[in-house]
């Protein structure tokens, strides 16, 4: 993909909050799955169906391991970060009624946003957008402040996907266990960037999607503590969740087989195994130092271009910037930047909350992931300066 030529130049990817790239470990692990051991898992005696099964539980504890989760019941295989809110606001709804609020921010993806909001209107609970500060950060004090007894549940991005903000997901989760007040984390921007530890964050709930973390499409992580996934009850049925049916009566299976009915997307997980397993070979320490570089690049070669406003001034992000300029609208100049073999992303970003917070739009948004390199920026940059001539004409 990153050798591929659009419109007869060398493809420059900075849309890398949409999609990552797969490395070949991904696409060979997903080629010889096709080849060799397609089959369906968990109910086949057959050599095929023990070696897929056995395959698939692999990539769960893979998983397991990455975010450190105590246990791999912990790990719910969805096909995506939006399904993975879905099913917890959907298993929570028992839980949840008039005399209740849950709060989310106003930095939440609508994945992140419209599940509560739908819960809030199913069981007459109070729907609450905490603030974000002039410089796009969680206004903590405030959210503080609203965290009470009536809340039922805080759904929080770790990072934003409009500006990279990093929420300070420890020190909020640790205020509202304080209250008894369970967290769930949208961690889609922040798997491929930051060290997630689970056990360490104390999270209830943390969510993600294969093809944001080097993986395919359609595959998907929830993270749930045991003691909340032991009392969920199942959200969707068919078969593969269900133990027994005696005398009409369905027995369940314990987490994760009572959330994961029907055939699941088996090559998918097993190919986000092969990215994680990738990914985690790779050193750390330097992907997170090479892509902080780069975005300061980034935030800098933007600044000194006159008519550019950076959207957010967060303390501490990863790769994502955005921003908007005073003539050209984000549509126009990434369709511009696209006719260079430049992709990068113009919108809202699904994430309306945050357009009406600053009065705008949408933002023209750049988004790097550990292959990128500063050549690559400086060719957006000139590319960026090139357009700004021609759209602003003087
Ligand atoms: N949350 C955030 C912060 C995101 O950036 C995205 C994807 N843009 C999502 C949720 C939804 O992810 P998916 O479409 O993979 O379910």
């Amino acid at each position: 993909m990153l050798n591929t030529r659009v419109y007869g130049s060398p493809i420059v990817y900075l849309d890398n909050a949409a999609t990552t790239q797969m490395p070949y470990a991904v696409l060979k692990t997903m080629e010889h799955y096709y080849h060799h051991t397609h089959s369906n898992i968990h109910r086949g005696v057959h050599y095929l169906s023990e070696q897929s099964t056995c395959d698939y539980e692999k990539a769960r504890n893979i998983v397991k391991d990455f975010m450190n989760a105590e246990s791999e019941h912990e790990v719910i295989f969805t096909s995506g970060t939006t399904d993975s809110i879905n099913i917890v606001a959907l298993a929570i709804e028992p839980y949840v009624n008039e005399k209740h609020e849950i709060i989310v921010t106003e930095m939440e993806h609508h994945s992140n946003y419209l599940p509560w909001q739908a819960l809030c209107k199913r069981t007459g609970a109070k729907f609450i957008v905490a603030p974000v500060s002039v410089r796009g950060e969680l206004d903590f004090e405030e959210l503080e402040r609203l965290m009470t007894q009536r809340t039922a549940l805080l759904a929080i991005c770790h990072s934003s996907n409009v500006t990279g903000a990093v929420n300070p997901v420890k020190k909020v989760i640790e205020c509202a266990h304080q209250k008894g007040i369970p967290v769930l984390v949208d961690g889609a921007q922040s798997v491929s960037h930051q060290r997630v530890d689970v056990q360490n964050l104390d999270c209830d709930f943390y969510c993600f999607s294969g093809h944001k973390a080097f993986g395919p499409t359609g595959i998907g992580v929830l993270y749930g503590k045991q003691q909340w996934l032991n009392q969920f009850m199942p959200v969707k049925y068919g078969g593969g969740m269900v133990r027994q049916i005696k005398n009409g009566e369905p027995a369940y299976w314990e987490s994760p087989a009572k959330f994961e009915a029907g055939t699941p997307n088996i090559a998918g997980a097993i190919g986000l195994g092969a990215a994680i397993e990738w990914f985690a070979s790779l050193p750390r320490e330097s992907i997170i130092s090479h892509e902080l570089e780069l975005t300061q690049y980034i935030r800098s070669e933007l600044l000194k271009i006159p008519g550019i406003t950076l959207v957010g001034s967060p303390e501490e992000q990863i790769g994502i910037v955005s921003f908007t300029h005073r003539y050209a609208h984000p549509f126009d100049i990434a369709s511009l930047l696209d006719k260079l073999a430049i992709a990068v992303r113009s919108g809202a970003h699904c994430a309306q909350p945050f357009m009406d917070r600053f009065g705008i739009s949408g933002t023209v948004r750049v988004s790097i992931s550990l292959y990128n390199t500063k050549e690559e920026i400086d060719y957006l940059i000139n590319g960026i300066k090139r357009i700004l001539k021609v759209v602003d004409g003087r």
